[in-house]
């Protein structure tokens, strides 16, 4: 049998990557895909790991040999999704996870209608922006830019499946795990 595809999106600084790490650890028969990408490992990252960190040239190439489920820019930098890993692990049985961008995702629902979307969501406005300045590592201008994005977010986290509001994390997790156990193969 087959096995399901699900997406989760979200805005940057809403704690999305906790969220996912807490649901890894509690959900069973998910595997996480690796997205290959053209951005510089961060620290602690880890090639064939957090990403399969590749040059644009390689990149390019993957897109030309029809390599990539999806793939978008984002931030300057390429992000794709593996197509045969994936498809792979699809006909295994397994249920599978991207966790991608919004233009990604729309790419993905055309192609495999029947995927399940999730977009996480910071829990207000004004709850974000208290957590952008109590962190103080911000400029003013990237506070403004940062309150941009998310309204910008919130508009495309209608196209999805599933809200997922990230106020407390555990709340969070639990909603994902729900909808995964009611989805899932
Ligand atoms: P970061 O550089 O912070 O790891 O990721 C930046 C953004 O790229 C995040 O929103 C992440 O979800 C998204 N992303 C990671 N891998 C992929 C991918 O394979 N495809 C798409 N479309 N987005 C991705």
């Amino acid at each position: 049998m087959a096995g399901k595809l699900f997406i989760i999106s979200g805005s940057s600084g809403v704690g999305k990557g906790t969220v996912i790490k807490e649901f890894l650890n509690n959900a069973k028969s998910i595997y996480l895909s690796i997205s290959s990408t053209t951005r510089m490992p961060r620290e602690g990252e880890i090639n064939g790991k957090n990403y399969f960190f590749i040059t644009k040239e390689e990149f390019q190439r993957d897109i030309e040999n029809n390599n990539f489920l999806e793939w978008a820019e984002f931030s300057g930098n390429m992000y794709g999704t593996n197509k045969n890993r994936v498809l792979e692990m699809l006909s295994q049985g397994k249920n599978v996870l991207l966790e991608i961008e919004v233009q990604g995702a729309k790419q993905i629902k055309q192609k495999i209608p029947e995927a399940v979307s999730i977009f996480i969501l910071p829990p207000s406005k004004e709850e974000l922006e208290k957590r952008l300045r109590n962190r103080g590592t911000e400029t003013e201008e990237a506070i403004q830019r940062r309150l941009q994005a998310i309204e910008f977010e919130a508009k495309e986290s209608d196209n999805y499946d599933y809200k997922v509001v990230n106020d407390i994390i555990a709340n969070a997790v639990n909603e994902i795990l729900k909808i995964y156990e009611e989805n899932k193969e």
